[in-house]
């Protein structure tokens, strides 16, 4: 847009241009009066329009030649000596006269004869004119294509900066922009590639940390659980037992994490009967936990990894009974194959999930509601773990959810 407003303005402004120039009377500057009373003087008697238009030729000037009873002139515009006013006069025999028409002329007197000057008017009949008129916005139309290309080319850099800003800050550190050029957008690649280093780096060091930390309390946590189970069973020591369960659960979930978001996922895919598969969890669960298993038609085998995806059904299940009352809990799991893609849905009449916390819940560690987290147990680990299965498996998870009504949860396993 900007380039065609700088093309349109640079062409009305031409135009202004060349039609004042055409036009002006101003171009009488002084140096052309004598310029052109050598021409008066030099110019023999012509004996025709033809002649004294050879004469002229190559001049931007017009003229009307009066000698006594005679006349010629090259353009029929120019009015006789007699239709004209004195407008300045310059010496005796030269002198500005004005036309009706409020046109100026230089009138040259030499003896009998009269010179009058006027502008050789641009015809806009004339093809050279045309020429000139439509090669203008033709010629500033292709260059601003041309600009237009040039600066394009000059973005390309700032998309590939955009796209790998984009996947850094989606949380893909490992990616460098592969802009290998010494200009100061090279510069700037580098330095945008050099804080995704760093990122990786500060995080693979956290990570590093949080791992060893996990790794060291394995030990310890199940030394403690020996050592509760030995002492007399009472109300502290079935608390103890819960805690020690719980730190169990993110030390077990926290390391999961790792080996699936690892270089080498930690997944082993083969060939098993979904429904069977399914059915393995649903009845893990009593009768009175008003689960509804629904397979849209006959499954057939599905590519999966069996452990890891039971995690995420039994997970998903655990969800809908924790965050539904008891009471008119109806639970409804959904397995379908669809487009090449195994589909599992779980979805509850439940509590809901607030829409500010919809883009959270699958964040380790986050819980859209504390105050529920000891009563229902769970640390926040569940739905992170879920995701990350559903992601080694090339899939993803999908949340529909409306307070107070309940929550969908949808996985898909790409085949
Ligand atoms: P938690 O151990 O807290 O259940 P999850 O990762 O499984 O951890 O879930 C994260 C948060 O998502 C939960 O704390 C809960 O607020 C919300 N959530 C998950 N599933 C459901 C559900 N079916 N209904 C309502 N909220 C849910």
């Amino acid at each position: 847009m900007l380039f065609l407003l700088i093309g349109g303005c640079g062409f009305i402004l031409f135009l202004t241009l060349f039609r004042i120039y055409t036009t002006t009377q101003a171009s009488f500057t002084p140096y052309r009066v004598p310029f052109l009373s050598y021409i008066s003087q030099q110019l023999p008697p012509p004996n025709s329009t033809e002649q004294l238009e050879l004469s002229m030729a190559g001049t931007i000037y017009a003229l009307r030649l009066e000698d006594g009873e005679q006349s010629w002139q090259t353009e029929p515009s120019i009015p006789s000596f007699d239709k004209l006013v004195i407008d300045e006069m310059l010496n005796d025999n030269i002198g500005y006269y004005l036309s009706a028409t409020n046109t100026r002329y230089l009138v040259i007197k030499a003896s009998h004869r009269r010179f009058i000057f006027g502008h050789r008017f641009v015809n806009p009949d004339d093809s050279a004119y045309r020429m000139v008129v439509l090669l203008i916005p033709l010629l500033t139309f292709l260059l601003l294509m041309l600009g237009y290309f040039i600066a394009g080319r000059f973005f390309i850099p700032i998309n590939w900066i955009k796209k790998g800003a984009l996947r850094i800050g989606e949380g893909d550190l490992s990616y460098r922009i592969p802009y290998k050029r010494k200009d100061e957008l090279g510069q700037l690649v580098d330095i945008v590639n050099q804080m995704a280093e760093d990122l990786e780096r500060i995080f693979d060091s956290k990570r590093q940390l949080l791992l060893a930390i996990s790794h060291e309390l394995r030990s310890p946590l199940t030394r403690m659980k020996l050592n509760v189970a030995l002492i007399d069973e009472n109300k502290v020591s079935l608390r103890l037992t819960d805690d020690i369960d719980d730190m169990r659960d993110i030390v077990e979930g926290l390391l999961d994490s790792e080996r699936l978001q690892g270089q080498h996922k930690a997944l082993d895919k083969c060939n098993v009967d979904a429904e069977q598969l399914i059915w393995e969890i649903v009845d893990e669960y009593e009768l009175n936990t008003n689960i509804e298993l629904v397979f849209n038609q006959p499954l057939d085998q599905v590519f999966v990894d069996v452990a890891k995806t039971k995690f995420l059904l039994r997970n998903f299940i655990n969800n809908a009974l924790k965050y539904t009352e008891a009471k008119g809990r109806q639970i409804k799991v959904t397995a379908y194959l669809e487009n090449q893609t195994f589909y599992i849905k779980v979805c509850d009449n439940g509590c809901g999930i607030a829409e500010q916390h919809k883009d959270h819940i699958f964040s380790p560690f986050y819980r859209a509601d504390q105050s529920r987290g000891r009563k229902t147990g769970g640390v926040g680990l569940g739905l992170y773990l879920c995701l990350l299965i559903a992601k080694a498996h090339g899939g993803d998870i999908q949340v529909t959810s409306e307070l107070g009504k309940g929550s969908c949860f949808l996985a898909n396993f790409p085949q």
